[in-house]
């Protein structure tokens, strides 16, 4: 089945006829081994378009963005972007009702290595990182300079890994109809973390991304009611990271979710949902259809009269197998740029998450020594992302707190001490190449 043609078709349709097709297209596509397809369009589509003004209201957002895309642009000199770094919250809900069983081959409830590969597969692909599937040559391929981890603190400030795990009885969930309950069951505020719902399966589609609101730009509100709650990727199991329960050697890369995310930043598909449709950038090849098959063969378009282009079939928005795929574009990256500052949740996530500024060696900051209010507070700031673990022991060496992290940014953390009797106690910060540590006094 063509994908195209039937978000084209769906483009053009009415609500209740396109409501129709897409059930259609469930039934029909629902299979082991199915192509990429995204549901990324047709609930765009269903869910945005179909309100009052949506389309002006696209359009100011794609207006907005140019222009600020313009804006950075002209600026003289490449001024070195920061670095911005998104807490992740993967929220697995499962459907085996041995709970405790996790990971393992059909294992709706995945492993930790298996979503860590995919933490690990991000910050590949958003970080042209050399030496990994991630990086490329491509004139026009860009870092995007944005990482990811798993979040360390929960909404409420308390010391947390980053997955929830959820049992629900049920094996195959629909992304038209479903979001809303999978929000339900596990949900932490999006405009402070990036949620991945990993899901048993998928009826037709391998995930979604929810693309960010536009806000009032131009007095214009296309948020649709309970967005919020519902933005970020949802993903079947067996589409995620590298290791573990993966249905498909085509889809084995964690190249899913590099492609959802795109979705979450603001990107469109390179053929741009229709053919010889615009993703607004200018460096991607305009081009007819998707690479929806299981190759990387070369594929060409005609789009503009008397010349034909090479599709690049290598981009994370194309549909190409995992294997193919390593380019994210200069103006993909301006485009995403623009919309962390012009997307209202988009831009408090950013906020919200990286106003600790990195130090050139590990620094601990320990905040009201002796402690207060039962709680140990310190913030641990150093280059980059590393595997952390911090301790606290008792001045024998007795460990009595111990915490493993990866992948973590310089970050506040917030330590409850209340089961700890009065005394002198030694916190250590250990990254993958330092190590600090202070005394405590427990009053
Ligand atoms: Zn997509």
């Amino acid at each position: 089945m063509n994908q195209k043609d039937n978000t084209t078709l769906i483009l053009r349709l009415k609500p209740l006829l396109s409501g129709f097709l897409l059930w259609i297209l469930c039934q029909t596509n629902a299979s082991a081994q199915r192509l990429r397809d995204c549901a990324f369009s047709p609930l765009y589509q269903q869910k945005v378009m179909s309100m009052k003004n949506a389309f002006l209201s696209r359009q100011a957002f794609e207006d907005s963005i140019r222009h600020l895309v313009q804006q950075k642009k002209s600026r003289s000199g490449r001024t070195a972007e920061a670095i911005i770094r998104i807490p992740v919250v993967v929220h697995v809900i499962h459907d085996n009702r041995d709970s405790l069983t996790i990971g393992g081959q059909k294992n709706s409830n995945i492993s930790v290595q298996q979503i860590e590969s995919q933490i690990r597969v991000l910050n590949e692909d958003y970080r042209r990182k050399e030496g990994t599937n991630g990086y490329n040559t491509n004139p026009v391929g860009a870092d995007m300079e944005i990482e990811f981890y798993l979040a360390n603190r929960d909404p409420n400030g308390n010391v947390s890994t980053g997955i929830i795990r959820r049992y629900r009885d049920k094996s195959i969930y629909s992304i038209n109809e479903d979001l809303e309950d999978i929000s339900k069951i596990s949900y932490w505020p999006s405009d402070r973390y990036l949620n991945i719902w990993v899901l048993p399966d998928i009826y037709s589609y391998l995930g979604y991304g929810q693309f960010p609101a536009s806000g009032s730009v131009d007095g214009l509100n296309p948020d649709y009611p309970n967005a919020a709650l519902t933005d970020g990727i949802f993903v079947g199991c067996q589409y995620v990271g590298t290791t573990g329960y993966l249905a498909d050697q085509t889809y084995a890369l964690g190249r899913t979710v590099t492609h959802e995310v795109g979705h979450w930043l603001g990107l469109i598909h390179t053929w741009g949902d229709e053919y010889c449709g615009t993703d607004y950038c200018d460096d991607t090849p305009p081009t007819e259809s998707s690479n929806s098959t299981r190759f990387c063969n070369d594929r060409y378009s005609t789009c503009v009269s008397g010349q034909t282009t090479r599709n690049m079939i290598e981009n994370y928005l194309d549909y190409s197998p995992d294997a193919c795929m390593n380019v994210f574009t200069q103006d993909q990256k301006n485009r995403v740029r623009a919309v962390l500052e012009l997307s209202p949740r988009r831009r408090l996530l950013v906020n919200n998450n990286n106003s600790l500024s990195e130090t050139a060696t590990l620094q601990l900051k320990i905040y009201s020594n002796p402690v207060q209010n039962q709680t140990l507070y310190f913030d641990a700031t150093y280059q980059g992302l590393h595997s952390i673990t911090y301790q606290l022991t008792t001045t024998q060496g007795s460990i009595l707190i111990n915490t493993q992290l990866n992948n973590q940014p310089s970050s506040s953390y917030s330590l409850p001490v209340n089961h700890l009797t009065r005394g002198t106690y030694i916190l250590t910060f250990n990254t993958d190449t330092e190590k600090a540590s202070a005394r405590i006094v427990i009053p």
